[in-house]
C-alpha cells in the first residue's frame, strides 16, 4: 500500500526497461528473517539498474583487508560494543557518493537507529536525493512455520520444507537417504528470538519513516510469492518515483 504521491520523474524510453528516476533515489529496505528482503533486494537491483548496499557486508570487507578503519570496528567488538553510528554514516556516505551510486541506490541494514535515520535524511536532502522506504510486512506465524519446516540433509546439503517442498519420505534424503536435520538457526525458539530481536530493533525507525518521509511502501510478504510482492513494490515505487 502506497502512502502520499510524489512524481520525481518520467518514465523509460520504450527499449530501456529501467524505471527512468528525474532525482537519485535512496531505497530503504526493511523485512524480517523470512520476509524474502534478499530477493527482493535483488529483483531491485535488476529493475532499476542501481547497486545495493550493505552495511554489514562493507564492515567485513573492512575488516577483512585490515585497514585503520578495519582495525577499528575490530577492536570495538573485541570490546563486546557495536560500531558507532558516526563510523557506520561515515562508511555508507563514502559508498553512495562513488559513481555507481550516482542515480540511486538500495539500502540494506542501514539506518539501523533513529539517529542514524535522522542524520541520513540531512544528507540525502542535501544531495537532492529522495527516500522511500519499503517495508515487506509478515505474519510472524507464517515466517515461523515456514523456516521451522526447514530441513537439510548432513550428507549433501540439499534443503527441504515439510510445506514447499517435502522429501518423498518423510524425514529422509531424496537423493542418498540421509536423515534430515534442524539447522540451529530454523529452530522454532531460534527462529522467535530472531524475529522478536528484529520487531524490538526496527519498529522505532518505521514509527520514525511514518512521521517523517510520505513516501512508505508497506507491503505484506507472507501470503504471496515473492513475483507477486515484487509487483506490488513496482507499483508503489513507479507511484513515487516514475510518472
Ligand atoms: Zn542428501
Amino acid at each position: 500500500m502506497a502512502v502520499g504521491k510524489t512524481a520525481l520523474g518520467t518514465l523509460a524510453s520504450e527499449n530501456d526497461n529501467a524505471l527512468q528516476m528525474a532525482k537519485p533515489v535512496a531505497l530503504i529496505l526493511f523485512g524480517s528473517p523470512g520476509s524474502g528482503k534478499g530477493t527482493q533486494s535483488k529483483y531491485l537491483v535488476e529493475w532499476l539498474k542501481i547497486p545495493q548496499i550493505s552495511t554489514g557486508d562493507m564492515l567485513r570487507e573492512h575488516i577483512r583487508q585490515g585497514d585503520t578503519i578495519g582495525q577499528a570496528i575490530q577492536a570495538r567488538m573485541a570490546a563486546g560494543s557495536l560500531v558507532s553510528d558516526e563510523l557506520v554514516n561515515q562508511l555508507v556516505f563514502e559508498r553512495i557518493n562513488q559513481p555507481d551510486a550516482q542515480r540511486g541506490f538500495i539500502l540494506d541494514g542501514y539506518p539501523r537507529t533513529p539517529a542514524q535515520a535522522e542524520e541520513m535524511m540531512r544528507l540525502l536532502a542535501a544531495r537532492g536525493a529522495g527516500e522511500v522506504v519499503i517495508h515487506l510486512v509478515v505474519d510472524y506465524n507464517v515466517i515461523i512455520s515456514r523456516m521451522s519446516g526447514r530441513r537439510v540433509c548432513p550428507k549433501c546439503g540439499t534443503l527441504y520444507n515439510a510445506i514447499s517442498r517435502p522429501p518423498k519420505v518423510d524425514g529422509i534424503c531424496d537423493l542418498d537417504g540421509e536423515s534430515l536435520v534442524i539447522r540451529e538457526d530454523d529452530r522454532e525458539d531460534v527462529v522467535r528470538q530472531r524475529l522478536e530481536q528484529y520487531e524490538r530493533q526496527t519498529q522505532p525507525l518505521i514509527e520514525f519513516f511514518r512521521k517523517t518521509s510520505e513516501r512508505l511502501i508497506e507491503v505484506d510478504a507472507s501470503h504471496e510469492k515473492p513475483e507477486a510482492v515484487f509487483e506490488r513494490i513496482k507499483s508503489g515505487l513507479q507511484g513515487f518515483i516514475g510518472q
